[in-house]
């Protein structure tokens, strides 16, 4: 029996506004789509918080027993400035002032996310498909949306007919915006009269002369329309019906509702059971973007060079700082912040230091069982991670109780508390117990914790030359890598 028998999941679902029982569509498996990141820049804290929170509902999910198919793309074409059907393409803009190729721009900014996620112990996703490597995709979903008759081509481009399909379907359905409104509401931008109406957007564009990133299609040489590529890759490898989808709280519109019309475009059916929309990182106030400068990188941290912050603090306890918050509350990112979650992560490691010591009684005072079913009740819980934290303080209530004399513990309930301990905050909450440099050094910890996850890194890749040289060379520097069942901990000599 997988342990998904006995727990029953409540889900937010964004399309109903309700909390909902989570049934599979498949028994025993779960398909599960979120919205990856532009590669056109450096990711921020705020980029993160959002895939850090499908990434612990990956593991609950996982841990649980399901076979998760995670699908989570690279958008590498298509996405242009504003959001907007005109402008330059992100991409394409900073390849252009940087004077490098595109392509090096996706590269390199891929490789700077796949790092970042690394060092925040992050699951890789099961598939991470690109929006490049999947263009004949996207124009035969073209061409089934002008057959069903809900696309037109003006000029070379095509584009969605918002207000035909909303005779008979309904658009505004996850955001809850009705058509009448955004009329009212759109106002009508240069270089868009080739539309019928604002509200239509595009599904294929026609590339002006200079625009570098083109691919030949029935209607011209141009580019797919953003919100298409998702439509696309989600079907491919979930199918026409699949359990979850996730983005930012601000991908709801226009990009997740142009996903469903153009789904319900082409297929005839409303593609998810479940949207998933995770709330925004806030700092002084406002939305962290790169747009206004108003964002802090993972690196500096890692390495406590941002003016907003008094010093280093290591990927865990950013991590742990993230996770206490809900994954549908906007959360202040502030210094204060911060140092309270890294008392709360230091007081959460020294209370399983604590737990390894403790002896075992012939009874137990305390219902470890009960607590037991409190973890799993506050994750089933539309996966309620503060609610979970709470419940693993409890538990370190419980060991220094323990430990004074003033409960007592059997040794089944040893093992059951240990065992709960290190599922919860290992493999649910991805946290990692990293050994804390006694000479207090944080910027030292936290670059070696880099060194650390570039070795896993390498490890994974087969490439042991390169995570046998960073063992080495640290341990002539006097850092010691061990590798243990919880991760790699280092000491110096
Ligand atoms: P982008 O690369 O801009 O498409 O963003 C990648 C993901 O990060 C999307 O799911 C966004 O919703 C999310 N995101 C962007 N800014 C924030 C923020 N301040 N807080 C949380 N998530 C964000
Ligand atoms: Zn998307």
């Amino acid at each position: 029996m997988q342990p998904y028998h006995s727990q029953s999941i409540k889900i937010y679902n964004s399309l109903t506004g309700e909390k909902e029982t989570f049934k599979a569509i498949n028994e025993g498996h779960i398909g599960m789509y979120v919205c990856g990141p532009t590669v056109y820049s450096n990711v921020h804290l705020g980029n993160v918080r959002t895939f850090m929170s499908f990434d612990v509902i990956f593991r609950y999910l996982k841990h649980l027993g399901y076979k998760v198919r995670y699908v989570r793309n690279i958008t590498d074409a298509g996405h242009l400035e504003n959001d907007a059907d005109v402008g330059e393409d992100r991409i394409a803009k900073k390849a252009r002032l940087e004077e490098i190729e595109p392509m090096e721009v996706v590269q390199r900014y891929t490789v700077d996310f796949h790092n970042i996620l690394n060092a925040f112990n992050f699951l890789p996703p099961s598939i991470e498909p690109t929006a490049t490597g999947h263009i004949i995709e996207q124009i035969e979903l073209i061409k089934t949306i002008i057959d069903n008759g809900f696309a037109y081509v003006v000029n070379g481009s095509v584009y969605f007919d918002v207000h035909k399909f909303n005779q008979t379907n309904d658009y505004g359905k996850l955001s809850k915006r009705k058509l009448e409104d955004l009329i009212h509401n759109t106002r009508e931008l240069d270089g868009q009269s080739d539309k019928k109406n604002p509200q239509d957007f595009a599904l294929w564009k026609r590339a002006e002369p200079q625009h570098i990133m083109r691919w030949p299609s029935p209607w011209s040489d141009g580019f797919p329309g953003w919100h298409l590529e998702c439509t696309a890759m989600s079907t491919k490898y979930l199918g026409e019906h699949f359990d979850i989808h996730g983005g930012g709280m601000d991908l709801k519109f226009p990009h997740h509702e142009c996903e469903i019309a153009q789904n319900e475009a082409a297929k005839g059916q409303t593609p998810v059971n479940y949207w998933m929309h995770a709330n925004m990182l806030i700092m002084n106030g406002k939305k962290m973007a790169k747009s206004t400068g108003n964002y802090i990188l993972p690196g500096e941290i890692f390495t406590g060079n941002n003016s907003n912050i008094s010093k280093a603090f290591s990927p865990s306890v950013a991590r742990f700082f993230m996770l206490q918050a809900h994954y549908r509350s906007i959360l202040d990112f502030t210094n204060d912040g911060l140092l309270a979650a890294e008392k709360g992560f230091n007081r959460l490691m020294d209370a399983l230091s604590i737990l390894d010591g403790l002896k075992a009684s012939n009874t137990s005072s305390l219902d470890i069982n009960n607590w037991k079913q409190k973890c799993y009740d506050a994750m089933n819980d539309d996966f309620n991670s503060p609610i979970l934290i709470a419940q693993l303080f409890e538990a370190v209530k419980y060991i220094n109780q323990i430990k004074e004399g003033s409960e007592s513990i059997s040794i089944e309930d040893l093992v059951l508390l240990k065992q709960t301990l290190h599922t919860f905050i290992f493999d649910v909450l991805g946290l990692e117990n990293v050994t804390e440099i006694a000479s207090g050094s944080d910027k030292l910890s936290g670059t070696v914790e880099v060194l650390i996850k570039l070795r896993q890194e390498a490890r994974a890749n087969k490439d042991f030359a390169l995570s046998d040289k960073i063992r080495d060379e640290l341990s002539e520097i006097g850092i010691q890598l061990k590798d243990g069942k919880d991760g790699t901990t280092f000491s110096i000599n």
